[in-house]
């Protein structure tokens, strides 16, 4: 039997394509191996947010080589779609299929001659009007599933090369989104996280949906007790949106809400679609629906331009608004965005100081909002077990817990009564 590999470097969005990528070949008989095996064929889903996702990218095309100098190595992703040409003179690469048609793979790879060299299957994403179905039907054992109901971006932010590695905004057909969660249903999962490459756009280019009618479609599906986005923007947060996710028992009370930078110079410059001011006003209409909500964000330091003064306005609307979490990202220039192009990069060591700011305030707040759970009890959706009747799971506002239980709590969602609080974890005991 051949051997196939499917591996995603970046993000969960290509997690879920390289899933669906794996059982494709699984349907046509293949075995699946980890990447660390020796295959027949390897699919590297290639991730270029910055030029260090490039890199790995490069190096892992070079250990699969290694691992087998016979196999076949087909680069699909972001860095394949938008330098099909750089990779494709990286020795051992013998398909380059970018991110659409990747439906067709397995004929790809099997049509394959090498006596052509190699075959580039990119073509022009920027056209692109429709919603490339892949699906994943079977992942086994576990609790959370990522479903991919959106591509595409058409936000343009100045430092970001995503809308020309995936082209504009299309949106996953409605009755198919459907369709997928019914079966990660039936399959025993419990949570879906809807996840795309800009969900708060899902439905922009469609007549017959919308962010909130997809959501309440997939609310109505039994057996899933659990549903998160991966990531919103302050623009959809309306009062109709808050008072819907209040609404809908399902949905989590934690919500990723992009911020990028505290500072209204740099947003403009980043050229980001919201001021400070709807930032705040979305996080405090979230609130007032849901009171125990928890906001984590993404935010950028040093990026060009940031004086101290900016990065201090950023770090103050930070605390303002108050994190559960904050992911900090030292600026890093991608080349073909316009920041890349800009002469007032900042120094990496200007980067890391404010980074370092930065990750100690996302730390304190951190640790505050999980002192606030201590004494309270929370519905813990349990994941896995990590010890001698110990059971790690997550809150609804995605706190993670230690629960103790003398039954197996895998896959259970349990009242948990919550004893204390260490590092980023809760700890507590659950009721069976
Ligand atoms: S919203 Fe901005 S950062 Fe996000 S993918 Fe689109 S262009 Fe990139």
């Amino acid at each position: 039997m051949k051997k196939a590999a499917s591996f995603a470097l970046g993000c969960k969005v290509n997690q879920y394509e390289s899933e669906a990528i794996a059982e494709l070949f699984a349907e046509k008989g293949y075995e699946i191996v980890g990447i660390d095996e020796e295959a027949d064929v390897y699919v590297i889903n290639t991730c270029t947010v910055t030029n260090f996702g490039d890199k790995k990218s490069r190096q892992l095309i070079r250990k699969v080589k290694r691992q087998n100098e016979n196999a076949i190595v087909a680069v699909v992703g972001c860095y394949a779609q938008t330098a099909p040409k750089e990779l494709m003179e990286i020795a051992g690469v013998n398909l380059v299929i970018g991110t659409k048609d990747r439906a067709q793979i397995v004929e790809m790879v099997e049509q394959y001659d090498r006596a052509n060299g190699v075959e580039n299957h990119v073509s022009d994403i920027m056209k692109e009007r429709v919603f490339e179905p892949l699906s994943i039907q079977k992942l086994a054992n576990r609790t959370r599933a990522y479903l991919k109901i959106q591509d595409g971006c058409s936000q343009y932010c100045s430092y970001c090369i995503i809308p020309y590695a995936r082209g504009p905004i299309r949106s996953r057909e409605p009755q198919e989104v459907v369709a997928e969660v019914k079966r990660l249903a039936e399959n025993g999962f419990k949570e879906v996280v809807l996840t795309g490459i800009h969900v708060a756009s899902y439905g922009k280019d469609r007549r017959d949906t919308s962010l909130l009618d997809i959501l309440k479609q997939v609310h109505e599906v039994e057996g899933i007790e659990r549903i998160r986005f991966s990531s919103i923007e302050p623009n959809v947060v309306t009062e109709e949106f808050a008072q819907t996710m209040a609404a809908l028992p399902k949905v989590c009370d934690h919500f990723h809400l992009s911020l990028q930078s505290g500072c209204d110079k740099t947003l403009k410059e980043m050229n980001r679609k919201y001021d400070t001011e709807k930032y705040r006003q979305a996080a405090a209409t979230l609130r007032k629906y849901l009171p125990k909500v928890a906001l984590t964000t993404d935010i950028i330091v040093g990026f060009p331009g940031e004086t101290e003064e900016d990065f201090r306005e950023s770090y103050a609307f930070a605390e303002e608004i108050g994190f559960a979490k904050i992911h900090v990202f030292p600026y890093s220039p991608k080349r073909g965005t316009p920041a890349a192009a800009r002469k007032d990069q900042l120094l990496n060591a200007v980067k890391a100081e404010r980074s370092h700011t930065l990750i100690q305030l996302s730390d304190k707040m951190a640790a505050e909002f999980l002192v606030d759970a201590v004494g309270t009890d929370a519905e813990v959706l349990y994941e896995r077990a990590v010890g001698d009747g110990i059971y790690e799971g997550h809150t609804t506002n995605y706190m993670k817990v230690h629960g103790r239980s003398e039954v197996d709590l895998t896959n259970r969602i349990c009242k948990t009564h919550i004893t204390r609080a260490e590092g980023e974890m809760l700890f507590g005991d659950a009721e069976v």
